[in-house]
């Protein structure tokens, strides 16, 4: 990628007037995110972002759409996983009132901090639990041995982990 990261949009220099728009094509450093303990790692690290700039009367209107690639631990067995998702992702900024609700966080002084909005949102993006696969079986809560390519068999500890008893266990079921 030959552009270089941009962290702040000055909206000034973009010189819309009221009822205009703008669509830009913005390259996004990604910072790795910490999620439920573990760290996840932007792959690749620049994400190219759309960022619509629209400005209604007494202010700003912004949408940031981006393809987020993480990798990082599958939650139940720490081996490697992926997150893909979609963000997609609005911010409205009214210069004409103190209500907080309308006013962007990431606007200061006519710049908006895509960076840091990006970043928040890729955090809100992330699924419940980063998995390896829907069905992942997890650790082994006696031994902590990955299940999922493991014989069942040999995790049954409750025999006492000897394997002859759990191949008899085996018998007995079947
Ligand atoms: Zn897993
Ligand atoms: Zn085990």
């Amino acid at each position: 990628m030959s552009r270089a990261p941009t962290t702040i949009v000055d909206l000034g220099r973009l010189s819309l007037s009221h009822g205009e728009g703008s669509r830009l094509s913005v390259a996004i450093q990604l910072d790795p995110l910490e999620f439920g303990g573990q760290e996840y790692v932007p792959a690749p690290q620049v994400a190219e972002a759309r960022l619509d700039v629209s400005r209604p009367t007494g202010g700003y209107a912004f949408r940031l759409r981006f393809p987020l690639h993480l990798e990082g631990p599958c939650a139940r067995c720490l081996e490697p996983a992926t997150v893909e998702a979609e963000v997609d992702v609005r911010e409205v900024d009214r210069q004409d009132t103190d209500d907080e609700e309308l006013c962007s966080p990431y606007v200061v002084d006519n710049q908006l901090d895509v960076g840091r909005w990006a970043h928040d949102a890729a955090v809100l993006a992330m699924p419940a639990r980063v998995l390896c696969r829907a069905d992942c079986a997890g650790l082994c809560p006696v031994c902590g041995e990955a299940l999922n390519e493991a014989d069942p068999a040999a995790h049954r500890h409750e025999t006492g982990g000897d394997p002859r008893w759990a191949k008899l266990d085996e018998l007995k079921r079947e």
